[in-house]
């Protein structure tokens, strides 16, 4: 059936200026890392998708290699285009990325100009768009000089391929390097993807100041800790859940004492503002406005429509985000 989207959209999400550009991005976007590959259903994935775009989340990201197998995600991607998103491609904001693995031999990995511009054109054809909004450097590469990698997202951008040039996984010397010479070259970073969650603040020790400085924008991946901060294997493994699905990146290990401990005592906190443990997790990632947006998964469209209540959730108080820091260290 032809897909209408729901008239009120852009009533209830907030959006935020993306650094010092012209881009405003909604305070949740959607990643399609996990449950868009071969194992998920296309009804699940078009019903997740179509939940965020009716909610107003605009920005869909994906990568190359984002499956199973890698490649499946934007194929996928693809096969929903064609079903529901043509007409509204203007009212999508679209990433991909690569730097990670992705095909055979020395081309296919890293940070050359051989590798991202051949990636580029492959994850335009799968996904069915004539241009991406943000192309992503997926990972810093220590052997490919910065002008390189940098020249080559700058020529995707001048080619039409990409609309804006972004990086991601980028510590803070490596960030100002890039901005620089993205800024040499013309053509400014837009945005910055780095891990940020209540339980991994690194970006904290350089990385947010910065971006602050260059006016660069900040999407964060995995703000639930990819479930983590959800609370839900406080009490075993769920059955339906990451964790006993797709072991490859969550694994049980990361169920030590220390971390259920936290988890337990910032719960009780949620608990007290009345809300789930998710909700008080997300709003953490963007108290400040440096954040621009949390970038979430989800398996299955509820998932997307409870992370949304944070909307109508009062911010967190200075109280708050003291025993927060008390719980998680400054
Ligand atoms: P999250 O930390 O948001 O974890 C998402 C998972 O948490 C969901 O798949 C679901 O897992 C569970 N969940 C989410 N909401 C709820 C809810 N309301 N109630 C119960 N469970 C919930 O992030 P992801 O690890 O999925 O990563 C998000 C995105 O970040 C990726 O899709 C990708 O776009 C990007 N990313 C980028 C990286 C990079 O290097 N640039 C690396 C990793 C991710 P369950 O299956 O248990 O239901």
């Amino acid at each position: 059936m032809t897909y209408i989207p729901n008239a009120e959209r852009y009533s209830r999400m907030q959006y935020r200026r993306c650094g010092k550009s012209g881009v405003m991005l909604p305070l949740l976007s959607l990643g399609l890392w996990h449950n868009f590959g071969d194992q998920t259903p296309f009804a699940t994935q078009q019903a997740m998708l179509r939940t965020a775009f009716d909610n107003g989340i605009t920005h869909f990201d994906l990568a190359n290699n984002y499956g199973p197998p890698d490649g499946e995600a934007e194929r996928n991607f693809g096969r929903h285009m064609d079903a529901d998103w043509k007409p509204h491609r203007d009212e999508l904001f679209l990433s991909t990325k690569a730097g990670y693995g992705m095909w055979a031999g020395p081309y296919g990995d890293h940070g050359s100009r051989k590798y991202l511009i051949a990636s580029i054109d492959q994850s335009l054809k799968r996904m069915h768009v004539d241009y991406v909004d943000v192309f992503y450097h997926h990972r810093p590469d220590p052997d490919t000089p910065i002008e390189e990698t940098m020249g080559a997202l700058d020529q995707i951008v001048r080619s039409g391929k990409a609309l804006y040039a972004g990086i991601s996984n980028y510590g803070p010397e490596q960030t100002k390097r890039a901005v620089d010479e993205l800024k040499r070259l013309g053509t400014p970073c837009l945005i910055h993807q780095p891990r940020y969650s209540m339980l991994d603040r690194h970006i904290e020790q350089g990385t947010t100041r910065v971006l602050r400085e260059e006016g660069v924008g900040c999407i964060v991946f995995q703000p639930l800790a990819g479930g983590l901060l959800t609370g839900k294997y406080l009490n075993g493994i769920p059955e339906d859940s990451r964790m006993a699905k797709d072991g490859r990146y969550l694994k049980p290990a990361s169920l030590t004492e220390e971390t259920l401990g936290k988890l337990r005592a910032l719960k009780e906190i949620a608990d007290a503002r009345g809300q789930k443990l998710h909700q008080m997790a997300l709003q953490w990632v963007l108290r400040d406005e440096v954040i621009t947006s949390a970038l979430i998964g989800a398996s299955r469209p509820e998932q997307i429509l409870d992370n949304l209540e944070i909307l109508n959730a009062p911010p967190l108080t200075e109280e708050e985000l003291q025993k927060i820091d008390a719980i998680i260290g400054a």
